[in-house]
């Protein structure tokens, strides 16, 4: 009898926790979708691209000191000043006795999550339907967030500090200002979970599948052996709750990162020092180029991840579930041109051309422009692209410059560029023009007193491929873009002017 009274209980306190539990990730399961839904309520409008500067956060920090939302109070406090002397800031809020730090743009080019984090402080400040809940996670979780860590780095659109040290590598020498303030600031909170918050390259894809690694994850080890502990064994299992949202949302392309024990990096060190780290990595996404999307979903992710840090929710999720996350690739390019028939020494061979797209800074490191070239050329069966074209049967040929020399950029707009193509021209020469500019939106390039441009399929080379079907031009490629001529549909973001 006692055994049965024993079972009795045992199976009334399961349906207890079952029913709490599975209660529990209904909410988590509506929350997470009704953000998504209304995101656009919290996206911070003044950051609309990535190449935003330290000086238009200031702004945006300021205000946040001013907020006395319904919810909770923001703190703001000076960390300290990068090498150049930028005040790198520490954004709090939340009251609760579960630690969260969040850094990004360690990196300076590396931008999206920063854009994130300020929809994230607006999903806080702003008063709705979710009021509840936010009070919830605030009294649970306390956020310390640094947006923007090397803000010398963002200033020049580059990965390293001022000092050209990648502060990813100096978390034991702390060399540069900006490595000592993420030491120090670990080390006074002893936080209980960090977000280490990346870009990673657009051509990593999910395993060897054709998709991108929108989102990768990783709890990085902590030693060589890649041992797991419960700091970082915690970490695996939150992003095992991550994965699960995120793949609801964004199937198949979510990944993990390299799990490589890297000595000086702070995601590894900071876990070896006891804060469970989760790293986001942002990938690519097709025709998303200023990773607005990708900064929605790092939105979900941080939220998820403060729902899931508040309530233990990770602790239903195992380790099997992280480990079943397929790594990073890199087989993905910009552009494939598949199976062209290439002529060289009147030889004709097939071969497959990819192209990688190259982004120059202009404006003040604010804007870009695109000077791309071949970055492999024969069978790449293996590799996947965010553009390709099928040019079995097609033969490919050298753009040609048009014949009449023209004075200025006005007269080339007068040009219909698709009669052109069809022609077989790629370029035009300008006699008069002193432009400056090195690239022009008019879909062909410009030549000012040279000819010294890229001919050949040639590793490294940026030709114009002119690319012809039973003798009529089908394709033309441009900078790495494609005209398709018998669609009339331009992909040629820009081409260039060649002086
Ligand atoms: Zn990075």
């Amino acid at each position: 009898m006692k055994i049965y009274i024993f079972l009795f209980f045992s199976l009334l306190v399961i349906l207890i926790h079952s029913n709490s539990y599975s209660q529990d990730m209904v909410n988590k399961t509506q929350f997470i979708e009704q953000i998504f839904q209304k995101y656009d309520a919290y996206k911070e409008g003044n950051l609309k691209h990535r190449r935003f500067k330290h000086a238009d956060l200031q702004p945006l920090i300021e205000k946040l000191k001013q907020t006395n939302a319904a919810n909770t109070s923001f703190t703001v406090s000076s960390l300290g000043k990068s090498f150049e002397g930028r005040n790198i800031s520490l954004v709090s809020l939340g009251t609760g006795k579960t630690k969260i730090l969040l850094w990004s743009q360690m990196h300076g080019d590396e931008a999206t999550a920063t854009m994130a984090m300020f929809d994230v402080f607006n999903f806080f400040s702003k008063s709705d339907e979710f009021d509840a809940l936010k009070k919830d996670l605030l009294s649970k979780v306390t956020l310390y967030c640094i947006p923007m860590l090397n803000p010398d780095g963002a200033e020049v659109w580059k990965r390293r500090t001022s000092h050209d040290i990648d502060m990813n590598r100096d978390a034991l020498r702390l060399q540069s200002p900006e490595a000592i303030i993420l030491k120090r600031v670990r080390d006074s909170l002893n936080a209980d979970f960090g977000f280490n918050l990346h870009d990673q390259s657009i051509l990593y894809t999910v395993g060897n599948t054709p998709k991108p690694a929108t989102i990768s994850f990783l709890a990085p080890a902590y030693n060589y052996a890649k041992d797991i502990n419960d700091i970082r064994g915690r970490a695996m299992k939150v992003i095992a709750e991550l994965t699960e949202t995120i793949q609801k949302i964004m199937p198949d392309q979510v990944a993990k990162y390299s799990d490589d024990f890297e000595p000086r990096a702070f995601g590894d060190n900071i876990q070896k020092w006891g804060t469970s780290v989760i790293l986001i990595e942002s990938g690519g996404y097709a025709n998303d180029p200023e990773k607005q999307y990708i900064r929605k979903i790092n939105f979900i992710a941080l939220m998820t991840g403060f729902y899931s840090m508040a309530n233990q929710s990770y602790e239903q999720y195992t380790l099997d579930q992280y480990n079943a996350i397929p790594f990073n690739e890199r087989l993905l390019k910009n552009l494939i041109i598949r199976n062209l028939n290439v002529v060289k020494n009147k030889k004709t061979y097939k071969a497959d051309i990819a192209y990688l797209y190259n982004e120059v800074n202009i404006n003040g490191y604010k804007d870009f422009y695109y000077k791309n070239s071949i970055d492999e050329i024969g069978d790449l069966s293996i590799f996947y692209s965010y553009k390709e074209i099928d040019c079995e049967g097609m033969t490919a040929e050298e753009g040609k410059v048009y014949p009449q020399k023209l004075g200025e950029l006005e007269e080339i707009k007068k040009l219909n560029m698709s009669d052109l193509y069809k022609e077989g021209y790629t370029s035009v020469q300008l006699e008069k023009s002193k432009l400056t500019d090195d690239f022009t939106n008019l879909g062909i390039n410009i030549l000012l007193k040279t000819n010294k441009i890229d001919k050949k399929i040639e590793m490294g080379k940026n030709p114009d491929i002119v690319i012809r079907q039973n003798g009529k031009v089908r394709y033309v490629v441009i900078n790495g873009f494609v005209y398709d001529v018998a669609k009339g549909e331009s992909g040629i973001k820009n081409a260039l002017i060649y002086k």
